[in-house]
């Protein structure tokens, strides 16, 4: 795949500064980070070319070389064998991510004390079918986790405050000298956060965020559909110093339904019909969603016959037309006859003995069929 110049991508002067490039980066990576666009694929390739755009023209050797040789000039030094490859996440995403980022958060200063996006949830919902078709809210209680009411998520008890950390004097990084070598390390006692809660908050244990269970009501659209989501922004698990919550996707599950089946916007269902009615024709009581309604049934309907209700079925949740109800309907045989009315089907049965064929055509067909048959083996 050919790619687009770097420049392009970030819709800056090929004599940017530094500075320019940053801020460009920032914005595109703002627009199309992934957190922001779940599940768009487009989003997410549009992220990662401004990311690799970004990470070469931020190093001031690989903007040179990309300069001199354009793409061959950075592929080629970085695919060379050592380097571990500069797609493999030298300066991995979260590097950019804290340089870039960092500053906007106010997390400048400690190297680990950035605020972090909550975690989404996802919340199984099933519903019934008639709910699902007409719409409903649902009272919904979940696990999450919240700011902490009592410090307002700082973790510092009331009246104190977070102080910066002696150790790393806020840095979160230390250095450690080993023989003729310095390490950066981070801190051991603030954990790379850059601050110490000498008092923390009793609710929170210092956390700033605590475990809850929350209350929900939940708009379910008429029409949803098994495994349909719902997206319900920030009502994820709260973020970390300050950062934005996750989101809770509401999935759609639909309980089997007693009578109906969806298939896409279309129901279907099964309607039990008498040997009489089929034979002479009538009219057959059929559920719909909305109540009951009346079916014409031609005289002769042979079993397993479907009848369309046009507009009877499912008004789909992202518009487009309302779905038919389809009635199969299935002959019952009938069953604990009294003598009189065996007697009485035996006598109709001598009735259609005598003109047969007419009659019970299929019958006769598949006579014919299962005679030829055996004259056909018999040869
Ligand atoms: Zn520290
Ligand atoms: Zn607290």
């Amino acid at each position: 795949m050919s790619k687009r110049d770097y420049y392009l991508i970030l819709g800056v002067e090929r004599n940017a500064s530094e500075a320019e490039i940053k801020k460009a980066f920032k914005r595109l990576a703002m627009k199309h980070h992934p957190d922001r666009n779940p599940d768009d694929k487009n989003a997410e390739e549009k992220f990662k070319e401004a990311k690799e755009a970004y990470e070469v023209l931020s190093d001031s050797q690989k903007r040179a070389a990309y300069d001199q040789f354009g793409h061959a000039g950075v592929d080629a030094s970085m695919g060379g064998g050592g380097g571990g490859g500069f797609h493999a996440g030298a300066g991995g995403f979260s590097d950019i991510f804290g340089d870039v980022f960092g500053d906007i958060f106010g997390g400048g200063r400690g190297g680990e004390n950035r605020a972090y996006r909550g975690s989404d949830l996802r919340y199984q919902l099933e519903l019934g079918l008639e709910d699902a078709v007409r719409g409903t809210t649902v009272k919904i209680r979940y696990p999450t986790t919240v700011v902490c009411s009592s410090c307002d998520g700082s973790g510092a008890k009331a009246g104190s405050k977070p102080t910066s950390c002696p150790t790393c004097g806020g840095q979160g990084q230390v250095r450690i000298q080993q023989g003729f070598f310095s390490v950066q390390q981070t801190c051991p006692r603030c954990h790379g956060r850059g601050q110490i809660i000498t008092d923390p908050c009793r609710a929170c244990h210092g956390e700033g965020r605590v475990q809850e269970n929350k209350t929900l009501s939940v708009k379910v659209p008429a029409g949803v559909d098994e495994g349909d989501r719902i997206r319900l922004s920030g009502e994820g698990e709260a973020g970390e110093n300050g950062g934005p919550a996750g989101d809770l996707y509401v999935q759609i599950h639909i309980r089997p339904h007693p009578i109906f089946q969806r298939r896409d916007n279309d129901l279907y269902c099964e309607v039990p019909i008498s040997f009489t009615t089929a034979a002479l024709g009538g009219e057959l009581e059929v559920p719909t969603l909305d109540g009951n309604v009346k079916l014409k049934i031609p005289p002769e309907t042979q079993s397993e016959k479907q009848f369309r209700l046009r507009g009877k079925g499912v008004s789909p949740v992202r518009g487009g037309s309302t779905g038919d109800l389809i009635c199969k309907v299935v002959l019952e045989t009938p069953v604990n006859l009294n003598r009189e009315q065996k007697e009485l089907l035996r006598e109709f049965e001598r009735s259609m003995a005598e003109n047969a064929h007419t009659h019970r055509p299929k019958t006769h067909s598949w006579l014919d069929g299962v005679k030829k048959f055996f004259d056909d083996l018999t040869g």
